[in-house]
C-alpha cells in the first residue's frame, strides 16, 4: 500500500500554504499509474512570495545570518538524524513517486544521510586568506554566501539532488527557494518538513511546486535570486543560462545530461566487467545521468562479451518496485516510456542489431525490457543522443588510441569508464578522456567527498567534494592601508 502523503502544499516562511491561484496538480505512481496526491501548484506570484521570504531571511540582521557557522552545521546534523529516523518512510515515498526500486531508494537515502553529515561538517570550514600584496597594505579575503539561491530539481533522483543542493547552500549560509520536478514533488516536501523540525529559521528554506515554464522561468528570471543550481536536461540548462544573462547575471551551476562511454579492453576481467557494464546502463531503468550508454568493446572479446551481456540482461528481475527481489522497475511516465521506445525503433531502422529486449512489458505501468543493441556505429542516433532508458548500445573498437578519440566525439562529458588489467591503459584513458568523472574497473561510485560534474555540455561547476561550498560563495577582497611608522 502507498505510504500516507503528509505534505502537499507550498512551503513559504516556514508555513504550509496553498498557492495564490488555488490550483493543484496530480502526482502519479509510475508502477501502476495510480494517483498518489494532488499537490498545490505554484506560479510566478508564489515564487515572488518565496523569494521575498528568502530575502528577508538573508538580511544581515536575520536570525539565520546571526547564527554561527557551526550552528548552521548543527542544524544539518540534526536534519541527518531525522532523515535517518524516517528513512524507510521517505524511501517508500520516493519509490512510489518515481518508480525507484525500493532497495535502491534505501541505498540512496543511506548515501543521502552521509552526504548531509559531510556538508554539515563543512559549514565552519569556510576560510579566506591573507595576501602578500605590494605596498604598506594588509589584504585578506572573506568568503560570503551569495544570497538567495533557486534550486531546480530533476525527477530521476529527486531526494539525493535535494540533499546535495539544499545542504551545500545552507552550509554556505545561503537561503533557498526549491522547485521540485513536477513529476516527483513528494520527497522534497517531506525533507523540507524535516529541515523545519531540525530548526531552520523561517524563510531560509522555501518550496514552490509547479512546472518549469511557470515556476522555473519565474525563478531563473527573478532579479533577487543570486544563483541558480540546476540538475536536468541540456535543453533546459541552456535556457537557464540565457535567463541568467537576460536578468541579473545570476550565478549558475548546471548538472546536465550525458552520453557516457565505457570501454572494455580485451585484457579486462569479464566476470567483473559484464555486470558493471549492464548495471551502468540498466540501473534505475537507465534514468541516470551517468548511464554507460556507449559501451565500447575491444574486437577480440566482442562476441563473447555480447553473449554474457545478453544472459545478464535476461536475468534481471522485473517487477513491482516494492518487491525486495525486483531489480528493474518502471520508467517515470508514459511520455518518457514512449520516448525510449521511439529510440529503440530508430536504432532498428538505422541498422543496429537488437539482440535482446526492445518491448514494453504489459499495459499497466511503464515498464520496458532491458534492451541491448550490437553493431552500433558512432553515427547512429542511439550512439549520439541521451536515451534515458534501459538501452545498452555496444560498439566495437580495435585500439586504445582509436577508442579515446571516439569516446570524446560527443558534445557531452559527464562520466566515463574503462575495464582493463593494464595500468598503462587505465592511466592513458583517464588522462585523455573528456569527462568530469572517470571510473577504472568499476562504474557508478563515489560519495560526498568526490567532486561531481561535467565537461563540455554536461554542465558547469561541481557538486560534492571539499570545495563544493565555493559554488555558493562570493570572494570579497579587503585591503587596509597601514601606517608606515609606528
Ligand atoms: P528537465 O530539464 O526536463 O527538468 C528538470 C527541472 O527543470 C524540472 O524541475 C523542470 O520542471 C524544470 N524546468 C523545465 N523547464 C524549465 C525552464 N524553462 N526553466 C526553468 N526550469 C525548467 O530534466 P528531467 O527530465 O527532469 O531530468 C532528466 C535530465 O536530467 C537528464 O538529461 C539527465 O541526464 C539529467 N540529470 C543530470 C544529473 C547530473 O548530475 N548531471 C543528475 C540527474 C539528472
Amino acid at each position: 500500500m502507498a505510504p500516507q502523503v503528509k505534505y502537499t502544499k507550498l512551503f513559504i516562511d516556514n508555513q504550509w500554504v496553498d498557492s495564490v491561484s488555488g490550483k493543484t496538480f496530480d502526482t502519479h505512481s509510475p508502477h501502476d499509474g495510480s494517483l498518489l496526491a494532488s499537490v498545490a501548484e505554484g506560479d510566478k506570484a508564489d515564487v515572488d512570495l518565496a523569494v521575498s521570504a528568502a530575502r528577508r531571511a538573508f538580511h544581515r540582521n536575520s536570525e539565520w545570518r546571526l547564527l554561527d557557522a557551526s550552528q548552521r552545521g548543527e542544524i544539518l546534523y540534526k536534519f541527518a538524524d531525522l532523515v535517518e529516523r524516517d528513512l524507510q518512510y521517505i524511501a517508500e515515498l520516493e519509490s512510489y513517486d518515481n518508480g525507484t526500486v525500493l532497495s535502491r531508494a534505501i541505498t540512496f537515502f543511506n548515501a543521502g544521510v552521509k552526504n548531509i553529515r559531510y556538508f554539515a561538517s563543512l559549514a565552519d570550514k569556510v576560510q579566506g586568506c591573507t595576501i602578500p600584496a605590494d605596498g604598506e597594505t594588509f589584504s585578506y579575503t572573506l568568503k560570503q554566501p551569495v544570497g538567495v539561491c533557486g534550486l531546480i530539481l530533476p525527477w530521476n533522483v529527486p531526494a539525493l539532488m535535494y540533499i546535495n543542493k539544499v545542504c551545500t547552500a545552507l552550509a554556505a549560509g545561503c537561503t533557498v527557494v526549491i522547485k521540485p520536478a513536477e513529476q516527483t514533488p513528494l520527497s522534497a516536501l517531506y525533507l523540507t518538513a524535516l529541515l523545519a523540525e531540525a530548526g531552520v529559521p523561517k524563510g531560509v528554506v522555501n518550496v514552490i511546486n509547479g512546472y518549469g515554464e511557470t515556476v522555473g522561468v519565474a525563478l531563473t528570471h527573478h532579479p533577487h535570486v543570486a544563483k541558480i543550481s540546476f540538475t536536468g536536461s541540456l535543453e533546459v540548462g541552456k535556457l537557464i543560462q540565457q535567463a541568467a544573462g537576460a536578468s541579473n547575471l545570476k550565478r549558475v551551476t548546471l548538472e546536465l545530461g550525458g552520453k557516457s562511454p565505457l570501454v572494455i579492453m580485451d585484457d579486462a576481467d569479464l566476470a567483473q566487467a559484464v555486470p558493471y557494464a549492464a548495471l551502468g546502463v540498466f540501473a534505475h531503468q537507465g534514468q541516470i545521468c551517468v548511464a554507460a550508454s556507449r559501451l565500447f568493446v575491444q574486437s577480440k572479446i566482442y562476441d563473447k562479451f555480447i553473449e554474457a551481456s545478453i544472459q545478464f540482461a535476461k536475468s534481471l528481475k522485473i517487477g513491482s518496485p516494492f518487491d525486495s527481489e525486483t531489480q528493474h522497475g518502471p520508467q517515470i511516465d508514459e511520455l518518457m516510456m514512449n520516448k525510449v521506445l521511439n529510440y529503440i525503433e530508430t536504432g532498428k531502422k538505422e541498422g543496429a542489431k537488437l539482440v535482446t529486449g526492445g518491448k514494453r512489458i504489459g499495459s499497466k505501468g511503464y515498464f520496458i525490457e532491458p534492451t541491448i543493441f550490437t553493431d552500433v556505429t558512432d553515427d547512429m542516433t542511439i550512439a549520439k543522443e541521451e536515451i534515458f532508458g534501459p538501452v545498452q548500445s555496444i560498439l566495437k573498437f580495435d585500439t586504445l588510441e582509436e577508442v579515446i578519440d571516439r569516446a570524446n566525439e560527443t558534445n557531452y562529458g559527464l562520466a566515463s569508464g574503462i575495464f582493463t588489467s593494464n595500468i598503462n591503459n587505465a592511466l592513458q584513458f583517464s588522462k585523455h578522456v573528456e569527462s568530469g568523472v572517470c571510473w577504472v574497473n568499476m562504474y557508478l561510485g563515489g560519495g560526498p567527498q568526490t567532486p561531481f560534474g561535467g565537461f563540455k555540455e554536461s554542465g558547469i561547476g561541481r557538486e560534492r567534494g571539499i570545495n563544493c561550498l565555493e559554488e555558493y560563495l562570493e570572494v570579497k577582497t579587503v585591503t587596509i592601508a597601514q601606517q608606515k611608522k609606528f
